[in-house]
């Protein structure tokens, strides 16, 4: 059963843009996954559309086999997702923003403080637990955002562009914090389109371009092909 299945997916947004031209795409459980494409290729709208933020045109999503319009709130609990912007209160301490958002989503007291321990040591981010998150680094942050979004203990994490626009740096450390998750078994799926990234992130890729996908497989297939 995959973790995600998409088939004959279409996006036309109300501007009459064809952002997704009818694709299809499997993602096992477990894999590490890119979708790799130039800007405007269609990779937020898919993502988007998998993480309930865009309504799909026609085509199908299921998540573990849940279909995402039949049951979207059983499919959306599955589903971990890393927003691109840093979106949490800067005047608060990372362990409470941790706390906070599990029990947004009904996770008991003490079971959320201690997610949040584990979470925040695979950050790398422990020692920083109680101070005041405007004062972390650029990739501390970025780190705290991941580490939020494993709260719920999603079986698939999904991240859209998550290291756009920072650093080598920046990017390191949030490579071995995802390859860490993906470790322990959780399913990641981000976009990218550093080839960089999903070289040495992926297992698996698909590369899609002006709302089609054009080479789907392996990683190490497709870097024998260029
Ligand atoms: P990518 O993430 O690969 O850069 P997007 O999915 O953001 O690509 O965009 C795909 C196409 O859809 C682009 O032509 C973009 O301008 C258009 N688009 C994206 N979001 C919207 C929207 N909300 N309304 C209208 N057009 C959009
Ligand atoms: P949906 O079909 O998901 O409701 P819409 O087509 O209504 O999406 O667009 C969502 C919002 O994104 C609108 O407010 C729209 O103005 C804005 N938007 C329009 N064009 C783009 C674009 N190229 N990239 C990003 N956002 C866009």
């Amino acid at each position: 059963l995959p973790a995600l299945s998409v088939r004959d997916l279409r996006k036309t947004y109300d501007t009459r843009v064809e952002a997704l031209k009818g694709v299809s795409l499997d993602v096992m459980p477990g894999d590490f996954f890119a979708l790799l494409g130039p800007n405007g290729a269609g990779k937020s709208t898919l993502i988007g559309i998998v993480s309930s933020l865009v309504n799909l045109s026609s085509g199908q999503v299921r998540v573990f086999g849940t279909d995402l319009l039949a049951d979207r709130g059983a499919a959306m609990r599955l589903i971990g997702l890393v927003p691109q912007e840093i979106n949490f209160n800067l005047f608060e301490k990372p362990l409470d923003i941790l706390v906070n958002y599990a029990g947004f989503y009904g996770v008991p007291r003490e079971v959320a403080l201690q997610r949040a321990e584990e979470e925040l040591r695979r950050a790398q981010l422990w020692e920083k637990a109680t101070v005041m998150s405007r004062t972390l680094s650029g990739g501390m942050k970025r780190r705290l955002m991941i580490a939020r979004a494993m709260m719920t203990r999603p079986q698939l994490l999904i991240l859209d562009e998550p290291t756009a626009g920072v650093d080598i740096e920046i990017r390191r450390g949030m490579w071995k914090t995802l390859k860490e998750i993906n470790a322990a078994g959780t399913t990641i799926i981000l976009t990218t389109h550093y080839l960089e990234e999903a070289e040495s992130l992926c297992r698996n890729l698909a590369i899609i371009d002006r709302g089609r996908i054009v080479e789907q497989g392996p990683m190490k297939a497709l870097l024998a092909k260029l």
